[in-house]
């Protein structure tokens, strides 16, 4: 964090969303970005608390200002899912199970086929 990412004191914080790490927060941040919205991440635990437990079981808040908090909703809700793949699958040649997001199986590199129903 730099001061710059520091929410200025005379707006209204919105919260958009929590994330699970401070990664993902920023791909999102940086979709906002992109639209021309600024956006400030806040975390969840205080500093002494992340010293003990780490980041994985807090959250990352990101704001924007109140103003935009319309903007950036529609914008979150409009960006095409990771899931848009599918789930997970089952290669034909190998019979490996292959996690969602891989067009290629792990084992034998077969490419993935869209299979009927
Ligand atoms: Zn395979």
């Amino acid at each position: 964090m730099t001061d710059g990412d520091r929410p200025p004191d005379d707006r209204t914080m919105e919260t958009v969303g929590v994330y699970p790490s401070i990664t993902e927060a920023s791909i999102v941040r940086g979709r906002l970005d992109q639209a021309g919205i600024r956006s400030w991440m806040q975390e969840e635990l205080t500093a002494g608390q992340l010293f003990q437990v780490g980041t994985a079981l807090g959250g990352v808040k990101l704001q924007v200002a109140d103003s935009d908090l319309q903007r950036a909703r529609e914008l979150i809700a409009n960006e095409p899912s990771k899931e848009t793949t599918g789930a997970a699958w089952t290669c034909p040649r190998c019979g490996s199970d292959v996690d969602a997001g891989f067009e290629i199986c792990w084992s034998c590199q077969a490419m993935r086929v869209d299979q009927p129903d």
